[in-house]
């Protein structure tokens, strides 16, 4: 049986509990043992597919095709694993399940209740995981901060589970906020009691504090939180706040964590080595050679979490380039983007991503064709791939109106258009084009430089495709189809022939980068936008900037 270590948040959202939890796992991947991860969300949609991104972030799809929550993103981009369908479970799926058992008349009559069909249901997820695996250690993160009604079931069955496997299978690790107060001069841990003190009051002793904080923590400081919450000392892990999020497993691991888990669980300690983790990943992120800008345009830019793995992608591509990646958010839906283009000026590259409905549409033409005309370096990714398509067949192929059928039916030229199979799905939930997909790579392309490999395996997550009444016409216009699904079906890449690099691809590229293995496309791409930043703003390619990976720039739509 594995060990479970469970990650509970408290105090505020947003501190970072999937990082945290992903930082773990890494530290014990280092170790030789084998580790999965799992996310529990408490919200009531079946699964994150059909949530806006404003509202929850980008949705992170997985090789099974399943739609799930972005920290599954955060857990692979740190791991070696690969994760799945079982990795996320939401009330909304626990609940759905009870349900259709109670409807079936499964429970023979008896009364249906939260305690205990529920979270014998939530229990069976979280064994779910390792069930035919063998795994070591199990981490398992629940979403949502202690004290909301929603996580309560999910608590209270991670209580039970302890109870039910003893303490030296499993461990409760409860990360906190230890806010700086400047008015006194003084961090407070105040919050940091009372939500263990919340915690308490469900049964859950947590056995390793990790505090979030702006200031050092200091040994007496240390102490108090230990003995005001009931923890040992050296279970009290400082979480200072980071310029890179991939220094937090170096951080963590300096703090000792390894040591109490591994103790706490009875697990042997091997220190096992992050060097590689520090020399590839962090040490470049903190110290990059170059810097160079390049513009995400799309319609949800100003959402923090909305393109989640499109910036760390990019950031992992300027690490394989030894150089820093400064994001320019454009924002193609507010008015004025349409009519200005003086965004785009300063940037040595152009990311359109993916995207539903029509919104933001006309600015994000404009941004391809300017950055096909004056040969920017240009990166389109599923909806990126989709309008590359339109505006190439609007400018260049003379077809006027073109458009995808999922924003104009009645268009003249529906370049972009529904298959066969994507026509007959009705629901909105879970019946796209989703997952895994091989697809051939033609040689002598962009795209075969990028890969090396004749077939790869990428991830999908759309409904409309390239419309193959056109073929012709395009490659006869100067696109070329460098990715083709193996039964010659569907365009999944295209590209440019007469343009240092304008690439895009149907897939996602960005569920599978990782901070030590950038994404091939993206490597090329921070590597052309280099190229042409060195021809283009010669000055800028070495300016070193004071915080190296997480510069961003926000553009205003009046500018
Ligand atoms: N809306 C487009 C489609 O359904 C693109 C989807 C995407 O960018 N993920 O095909």
């Amino acid at each position: 049986m594995p060990k479970h270590i469970f990650v509970t948040g408290g105090v505020v959202s947003s501190l970072g509990k999937g990082i945290a939890s992903a930082s773990i796992a890494k530290i014990l991947e280092a170790k030789g043992l084998k580790v999965a991860m799992q996310k529990l969300d408490p919200y009531l949609n079946v699964d994150p597919g059909t949530m806006s991104p404003c509202q929850h972030g980008e949705v992170y799809v997985t090789d099974d095709g399943a739609e799930t929550d972005l920290d599954l993103g955060h857990y692979e981009r740190y791991t070696h694993s690969t994760y799945g369908r079982e990795n996320n479970l939401t009330s909304g799926q626990v609940y759905f399940k009870v349900i259709t058992k109670e409807r079936r008349g499964d429970y023979l009559g008896g009364t249906v209740q939260v305690v205990p069909h529920i979270t014998d249901t939530i229990k069976e997820g979280i064994r779910g995981v390792s069930k035919n695996k063998r795994y070591d250690v199990v981490i398992t993160e629940i979403g949502g901060t202690v004290g909301d009604i929603e996580s309560l079931p999910f608590l209270e069955a991670i209580r039970q589970f302890r109870h039910e496997v003893g303490s030296e299978n499993s461990l409760f690790v409860h990360l906190t906020l230890v806010p700086y107060i400047r008015a006194a001069g003084e961090l407070k841990t105040k919050p940091t009691q009372h939500s263990v003190g919340t915690l308490r009051e469900i049964g859950i002793q947590p056995d390793i504090l990790i505090c979030r904080t702006e200031k050092k923590i200091d040994q007496p400081m240390k102490a108090k939180i230990a003995l005001f919450c009931n923890v040992e000392p050296e279970a009290v892990i400082e979480a200072r706040d980071v310029t890179s999020i991939y220094e937090c497993p170096l951080m963590f691991k300096a703090e000792g964590i390894d040591k109490v888990i591994c103790r706490k669980l009875r697990i042997e300690y091997k220190s096992g080595s992050l060097h590689a983790w520090k020399k590839e990943v962090v040490d470049i992120a903190l110290r990059p050679r170059f810097s160079v800008k390049v513009a995400v345009v799309g319609k949800h830019t100003e959402i923090q979490d909305a393109y989640k793995s499109v910036y760390e992608s990019l950031k992992h591509g300027g690490i394989a380039n030894d150089s820093q990646v400064i994001i320019k958010r454009v924002n193609s839906d507010k008015p004025g983007t349409a009519r200005s283009l003086s965004q785009l000026k300063d940037v040595s590259g152009i990311l359109v991503p993916g995207a539903f409905d029509e919104r933001g549409i006309e600015g994000k033409l404009l941004a391809i064709r300017y950055a096909r005309e004056k040969k920017v370096p240009f990166f389109g990714i599923c909806l990126g791939m989709q309008c590359a398509v339109i505006e190439f067949a609007r400018n260049v192929l003379g077809m006027k109106g073109a458009n995808s059928t999922e924003f104009n039916k009645k268009s003249p030229f529906p370049v972009i258009s529904l298959s066969g199979e994507q026509e007959k799905a009705k629901d909105p939930g879970g019946t796209m084009r989703l997952g895994a997909y091989p697809c051939d790579v033609r040689k002598d392309t962009k795209a075969y430089r990028a890969y090396k490999a004749e077939q790869i395996s990428e991830r999908h997550r759309h409904r409309y495709e390239f419309n193959n009444e056109y073929r012709e016409r395009f490659q006869k216009g100067g696109m070329k189809f460098s990715g083709i699904s193996p039964n010659g079906k569907l365009v999944e890449m295209v590209e440019l022939e007469s343009h240092p690099w304008f690439v895009a691809c149907q897939f996602h590229p960005e569920f599978k980068s990782k901070p030590d293995l950038a994404h091939p496309l993206f490597r090329d791409f921070i590597a052309s936008a280099l190229e042409f930043q060195k021809s283009n703003f010669p000055k800028s390619a070495l300016k070193p900037v004071p915080a190296p990976t997480e510069v961003e720039e926000k553009t205003a739509a009046h500018e």
